[in-house]
């Protein structure tokens, strides 16, 4: 196998809770204090601009001292844009507050999705009643003070996902499509594991200098990372299919066989995965699916 499949992970990451981080001449990040299974340290907000105004991406949770720790990095400065990668609720709810303080919009591809049936506990992760002021669109230009972002469509993890790119640094956030500390929780119906292979694609052939997730470390010349993370989905999607193919029906009885050893608390959670590779797969053609 290529060196550039192998798939290694970055959990070397210690920022402080609270306080600005300067991570380049146009880019600070804040960590908010929501550490968790699915947050690792918390999520990392990041401020985008210069001395005059900022755009801020992903505010985060709607936790009061992590609302005054952004205000306090923002200071004086005029806060421009509010941009939203994705409506899950470690993501756009602070937006709310700060939009309140500012005035200014807050962007995103998408408005978060309806509240779905008993069942779909997957869901509960989406701050429901996020609407954006302004829906932008693949290719749109945000311009500001000193910086100028350009939108890239990242469906997968949500339906609704919207990476930036910082066109100054050679940078883009890439909130939750990519994560250096783990691979990307893709959950269906909202989630769609061929949408995500394909924005991983997309990434691939843009050749970003520097990838900015949400959660965890910058990720510098991200190309053999995005490759990895590309094998390891389709090795995983072969898995399910050998799996299919010997007989095993439901993403339940799959996961089961594939992952006999693991953990009682994962076991949902490994059953999501499989369920959205069945779901590609038989966009493809290749499983057939009641
Ligand atoms: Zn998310």
């Amino acid at each position: 196998m290529a060196e550039s499949s192998r798939l290694v992970f970055n959990r070397d990451f210690d920022a402080a809770h609270g306080v600005a981080e300067r991570l380049s001449p146009l880019v600070a990040r804040v960590l908010a204090p929501n550490p968790g299974p699915f947050t690792f340290r918390g999520t990392g907000v990041y401020l985008v601009g210069g001395k005059a105004g900022v755009a801020v991406i992903d505010p985060g949770p709607d936790l009061p001292r992590h609302i005054e720790a952004l205000k306090r990095a923002i200071g004086a400065r005029k806060l421009s844009h509010i941009l939203v990668t994705h409506s899950h609720r470690d993501h756009s709810p602070a937006a709310r507050a700060l939009k309140a303080w500012s005035g200014a919009p807050v962007m995103a591809m998408a408005a978060a999705p309806p509240v779905l049936e008993e069942g779909a506990a997957v869901d509960e992760a989406h701050d429901h009643g996020f609407v954006p002021d302004e829906m932008v669109t693949d290719g749109q230009v945000i311009a500001g003070e000193g910086f100028t972002l350009t939108c890239v469509a990242t469906p997968g993890h949500t339906g609704g996902h919207m990476a930036y790119a910082l066109a100054e640094e050679g940078a883009l956030f890439c909130g939750d499509h990519v994560m250096g500390w783990s691979t990307s929780v893709i959950a269906p119906p909202d989630g769609s594991m061929g949408a995500y292979m394909a924005s991983l694609e997309k990434l691939i052939a843009r050749g970003d200098r520097v990838l900015y997730p949400t959660h965890g470390a910058p990720i510098a010349e991200p190309r053999g990372y995005l490759e990895a993370l590309l094998a390891h989905r389709r090795m995983r999607e072969a898995e399910v299919l050998a799996a299919w193919r010997g007989g095993a029906r439901g993403a339940a009885a799959i996961a089961a066989r594939l992952y006999p050893d693991i953990a009682p608390a994962l076991r949902a959670a490994a059953g999501v995965q499989v369920q959205a590779h069945l779901d590609h797969l038989a966009q493809q053609g290749l499983v057939a699916l009641r």
